[in-house]
């Protein structure tokens, strides 16, 4: 099969590539002609709504967004397939669907995976939280009609948190269980912790700290070759992998194989390739969907300037950022340095801020 060629790649419908295209809408840009954006997915999913999406306070089509149109005000072809590999000397994709493609220029914003149990017989029905849209089927299928099953989720971040809390709101028969590695929450303020363990306790849902489930296997979850629990299923919630072709793309990585990235998020290894959100190494900037945002509204301006050979802005990282935590019944916690607080109010200005988001990217 002939590889197509293209001036310009945006791979990855993250946060980060919906906010730069939606700039780009916004200030009048069109990128070249011929661009195209490569997704998996039709719809880009936003991360802050899925606790909800899962609690069953908002729908499948409050927390997606269509990407057809978006990609049409910009003059930018939406091209449905999935990176398996890159080479990034040939400046080469090769998809799952055995498609190749060409480019001059690649923008990588294909986000994370979250990092499983290094040995799985395939004993219990296991949904990663991500992708969004195979969680979503995925748990609902196995959901089935047996609401009181045993539920264990893996993961000690606001996300594995959140959605402890929403399978419980959605499944109030069903038996949880939050199993982390380390501490629950480990970074946020000892007020949050304290708040986020009374709301698990208060709810019946089981917290288990310091158990790394390395293996999954006749059933059973197990730590150390210990037996730790038999769940009917498992959702795995933690934190950011990076997507394996990464480190065999010949990209310079860090040791977990993110893409390394200068301050103008070009590669540090090729120039003219871009990385942005979960899939980029830049010190000082967390893998969350916060600072994506923030790339995504320097990443639309760094593009048009590299294709353009103009002197490129630097995205320098936020050295703190606020966060809001759904605690699935329409209230939040929120942590910022030192400082917690909860409630219903909270809860109210998160969905403001969520829904917000999605109305302003939005184009259906
Ligand atoms: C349940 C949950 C809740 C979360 N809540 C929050 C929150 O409230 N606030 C916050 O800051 N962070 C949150 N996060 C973290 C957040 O999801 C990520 O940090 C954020 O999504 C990263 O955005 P991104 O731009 O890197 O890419 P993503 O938004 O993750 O998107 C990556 C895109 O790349 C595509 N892709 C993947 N593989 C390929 C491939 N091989 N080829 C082509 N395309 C590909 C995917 O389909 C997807 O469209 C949450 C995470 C989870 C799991």
């Amino acid at each position: 099969m002939k590889a197509t060629r293209h001036t310009l790649i945006l791979a990855g419908a993250g946060h980060a590539h919906l906010v730069a295209v939606r700039g780009w809408i916004d200030n009048g840009y069109r990128p070249p002609k011929g661009t195209i954006l490569l997704s998996p997915d039709s719809h880009a999913w936003y991360s802050g709504m899925m606790p909800g999406l899962v609690a069953g306070r908002f729908t499948e089509e409050e927390c997606a967004i269509e990407l057809a149109p978006l990609c049409k005000a910009c003059g930018v072809e939406l091209m449905i397939g999935e990176i398996a590999t890159l080479n990034a000397v040939s400046r080469k994709l090769k998809l799952l669907d055995k498609r190749e493609l060409e480019y001059d220029y690649l923008s990588l914003n294909v986000g994370s995976v979250p990092p499983q149990p290094s040995l799985n017989d395939g004993s219990i029905n296991v949904a990663p939280a991500k992708p969004f849209a195979a969680f979503n089927n995925h748990w609902q299928a196995w959901r089935g009609h047996n609401d009181s099953i045993q539920i264990a989720v893996l993961g000690g971040g606001a996300a594995a948190f959140e959605l402890a809390l929403a399978l419980h709101q959605i499944l109030p028969q069903a038996q949880l269980s939050l199993i982390c590695s380390g501490d629950l929450l480990d970074g946020y303020s000892l007020g949050l912790r304290k708040r986020a363990s009374k709301i698990l306790y208060k709810r019946g849902i089981d917290l288990r700290k310091g158990t790394r489930v390395d293996c999954i296997a006749g059933g059973w979850l197990l730590s150390n070759k210990q037996r730790i629990q038999s769940p009917d299923a498992l959702v795995i919630a933690t934190g950011a992998a990076p997507q394996p072709w990464q480190s065999t793309s010949g990209l310079s990585c860090d040791n977990s194989g993110f893409v390394r990235v200068r301050a103008t998020l070009q590669s540090e290894s090729h120039p003219e390739v871009l990385a942005t959100g979960d899939c980029a190494s830049q010190p000082g900037a967390f893998h969350s969907g916060v600072y994506a945002v923030r790339q995504g509204a320097v990443l639309s301006e760094i593009i048009p300037a590299l294709l353009a050979g103009r002197t490129l802005r630097e995205y320098q990282p936020q050295p703190r950022s606020l966060a809001l935590l759904s605690t699935a019944d329409g209230s939040a916690l929120l942590d910022y340095q030192h400082f917690s607080l909860g409630g219903r109010l909270i809860g109210l200005w998160k969905d403001y801020l969520d829904l917000g988001f999605m109305k302003h990217h939005r184009l259906d």
